[in-house]
């Protein structure tokens, strides 16, 4: 039985106060209403990494996660953040390859490759993203796309390391724009993924790992998607900003 997650990607939204009131008001929220097994995941930018970390210890359901990291654990680049600094601010997890950075970034799978190694090196599980556009999708080549993903991002991974992985199935076309994979549609691409894991690992690793669905989920269909066979929870983003909005989808999970 695997354990659903919800995670909040908060994008670069929400100052520090905003960021602590958003933290304190879920973390109540949780522990008064939330009583099944769900892991709860806050992903706020990373200057506030370290407080909402603290913030949370009070929920033994919610931990943290940083948006991205650097392939280095220290060095001279400037303005970037290592894995290490993510873990002892207190994360577990740390987001690669959100599409957003794929597109804006640049970020290929060969370069997600070694985020996800960093990640892993410092003791953090990684969501690794991935997802086809809508044109891909169109063309039918989402299969195509997300295979080549899923395997040049994760399949140089162990056994006991793609343990530690979590997979986040985003279609860039659901992200922000209120159109949400159909159940069906969000099933199969999940399915196709799970199989992909069990060809490479076998069903007993493949079988354990969390793969999230994220593209416009909302309170309403939270639910619906989470209990779809090979759908272990969401990746939010826009209803992750409001607390009653946010803890409605993790209720979707229990
Ligand atoms: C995301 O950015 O990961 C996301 C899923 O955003 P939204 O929920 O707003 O579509």
């Amino acid at each position: 039985m695997r354990t659903k997650i919800v995670a909040g990607n908060w994008k670069m939204n929400k100052n520090f106060h905003e960021g602590l009131e958003l933290t304190s008001e879920i973390t109540g929220m949780v522990n008064d209403e939330i009583n099944g097994n769900v892991e709860v995941v806050l992903i706020p930018t990373y200057i506030h990494l370290n407080a909402i970390s603290q913030l949370t210890q009070g929920s033994n359901k919610i931990s943290t996660g940083a948006q991205n990291c650097h392939i280095e654990n220290s060095g001279a680049y400037t303005g970037e953040i290592s894995a290490a600094m993510v873990a002892a601010a207190g994360c577990k997890y740390c987001l690669a390859g959100h599409s957003e950075r794929r597109l804006f970034n640049n970020e290929t799978n060969s370069v997600l490759a070694k985020k996800v190694d960093a990640i892993l090196a410092n003791n953090l599980s990684p969501i690794y993203c991935c997802g086809e556009t809508l044109e891909e999708r169109n063309a039918e080549k989402h299969f195509d796309i997300i295979g080549s993903q899923v395997k040049e991002g994760l399949f140089h991974l162990n056994n006991e390391q793609i343990l530690k992985c979590v997979i986040a199935y985003e279609p860039v076309w659901a992200i922000g724009t209120g159109v949400t994979a159909s159940t069906a549609q969000a099933q199969e691409v999940h399915a196709y993924i799970r199989t992909s894991l069990t060809e490479k690992y076998g069903i007993d690793i493949a079988s354990q790992i969390r793969i999230l669905y994220g593209g416009s989920v909302k309170p309403d269909n939270a639910k619906e998607l989470f209990s779809q066979a090979d759908i272990d929870g969401g990746l939010v983003g826009g209803a992750a900003l409001q607390s009653r909005s946010f803890v409605d989808i993790v209720k979707g999970a229990v």
